[in-house]
């Protein structure tokens, strides 16, 4: 469904971005995964490589709160494969600190990593992808972005600002053949979530018409759809993969 497509997925070393990363090599992408350290990045090309030697997989890792870094490391993709076709914004943080004990830099931190780092990415794949025909973006949002949470409020005013950055760009940058699209999770079973207490994780799947967790491959399938043909009149989109759990 990807095949000779160009994509870049951020966060792509665990979790939902890893199995997004999967999902495009398995269909014919050539992918270009950023974490927050090169070891990491690294680690997770080998585990790939281990998987099928002849997947086009490498590893970057720029500091995604550095905008010049950003623009730098999607430079060198443009670069040395000639274009980029399909931005995934996935990595992110989550907070769960009650209002009256939050830092403010704790806030800041979510805003920097979930929302202005996206807009780091954005502004130079989106002047390569215009400057080439079209292309493809797709942000991480979450289903918190629609019912919010009782806590840690950083996390969804972060991921209603994800879904507003996609809503509008898919209006601003349509004329130039760019589809802005975001995936909103669930419970998604990673590493996000086994940091929460088990009773905490246990209540959340009781909200859950589904009455279960989602599997990262799961979410790794609405990325796919969206960066695929398949989707090729749809944008401003933000596809909930939750179980209904956002209701
Ligand atoms: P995870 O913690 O397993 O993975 C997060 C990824 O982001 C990792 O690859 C990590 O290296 C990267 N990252 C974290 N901080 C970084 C930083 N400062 N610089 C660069 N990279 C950084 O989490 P996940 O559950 O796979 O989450 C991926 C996305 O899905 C996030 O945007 C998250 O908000 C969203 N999401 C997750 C769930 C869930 O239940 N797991 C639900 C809704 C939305």
């Amino acid at each position: 469904m990807l095949k000779g497509k160009v994509a870049i997925v951020t966060g792509g070393t665990r979790g939902i971005g890893y199995a997004v990363v999967k999902k495009y090599l398995e269909n014919g992408a050539k992918v270009i995964l950023f974490g927050s350290r090169q070891e990491t990045a690294d680690k997770a090309v080998a585990s790939l490589k281990e998987e099928n030697a002849s997947w086009e997989v490498e590893g970057m890792a720029p500091s995604l709160a550095d905008a010049e870094e950003v623009a730098e490391a999607i430079a060198k993709v443009k670069e040395k494969y000639g274009r980029l076709d399909i931005l995934v914004n996935n990595a992110g943080i989550s907070q769960s600190t009650k209002l009256y004990d939050y830092d403010p830099k704790e806030f800041e931190k979510a805003i920097n990593l979930n929302v202005n780092a996206i807009f780091y990415a954005i502004q130079p794949a989106a002047k390569i992808m215009k400057e080439q025909g079209g292309g493809c973006i797709i942000n991480t949002s979450s289903m918190v972005s629609i019912s919010g949470q009782p806590a840690g409020v950083g996390y969804p005013a972060s991921k209603f600002a994800v879904n507003g950055i996609t809503i509008s760009l898919a209006r601003e940058l349509g004329p130039d053949n760019i589809r802005v699209n975001a995936v909103a999770p669930g419970v998604t079973r990673t590493d996000m979530v086994a940091a929460l207490p088990p009773q905490v994780v246990e209540g959340l799947v009781k909200t859950v018409p589904l009455r279960r967790v989602g599997e990262p491959e799961e979410v790794a399938n609405a990325f796919l759809f969206l960066a695929s043909d398949m989707a090729s009149y749809v944008t401003g989109e933000i596809l909930s993969v939750d179980g209904a759990a956002r209701s």
